[in-house]
């Protein structure tokens, strides 16, 4: 499977919302697909090559679409918006009221 690196500076260097960010990328929606999609939800393509978004996340985030690059999240939405917001945003921002119990976070 062909594997790809992109850099999304050339859309978050105009959109600060990670959520347009990735609907600019041609996220599909929110379905997380762990294994390869049997088939594109936009065309019904079957070749998928894996996406990684250098600088976000050292593993593929998405299964891209040959045919039509329709991107399918590998992990949570949200969670992918996290990562690429963290790489947009340069100032290291922390509430510390958002750490007061991190060992019973249900993320955790
Ligand atoms: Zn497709």
């Amino acid at each position: 499977m062909v594997h790809k690196v992109a850099s999304i500076f050339p859309i978050t260097s105009k959109v600060n919302s990670s959520k347009v960010v990735l609907d600019l990328l041609g996220v599909t929606g929110d379905k997380v697909y762990k294994a390869c999609p049997t088939k594109c939800s936009i065309c019904k393509g079957t070749e998928f090559s894996t996406l990684e978004l250098v600088g976000v996340h050292q593993e593929p985030l998405f299964w891209e679409c040959e045919d039509c690059s329709a991107l399918h999240c590998m992990e949570e939405r949200p969670w992918i918006e996290k990562q690429v917001s963290m790489f947009t945003s340069s100032d290291t921002w922390t509430n510390p009221n958002d750490w007061d119990r991190p060992d019973d976070h249900p993320l955790n």
